[in-house]
């Protein structure tokens, strides 16, 4: 099964909310800003995503979506 997430980026307020909860340590905020000026988070390695959606619970602003195929 392969997962694959989405950030709207361009929403993200880097609050770290999604970092902090994820078990995997896999995301992580960017050093490049988006256009409100904030590091949006990313993920740093998808392949190790075990799809347990935690992020996109937490995600105040409901900007990461987790597709599995
Ligand atoms: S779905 Fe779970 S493992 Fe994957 S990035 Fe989100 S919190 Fe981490
Ligand atoms: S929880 Fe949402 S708003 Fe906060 S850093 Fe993660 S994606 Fe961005």
């Amino acid at each position: 099964m392969a997962i694959h997430l989405t950030f709207q980026r361009d929403r993200c307020k880097g609050c770290s909310l999604c970092v902090t909860v994820c078990p995997k340590h896999i995301l992580a905020l960017d050093t490049v800003t988006n256009v409100k000026g904030y590091r949006p988070a990313v993920c740093t390695d998808e392949a190790a995503c075990v799809g347990c959606a935690s992020c996109a619970k937490i995600c105040p602003d409901s900007i990461i979506t987790i597709e599995k195929d």
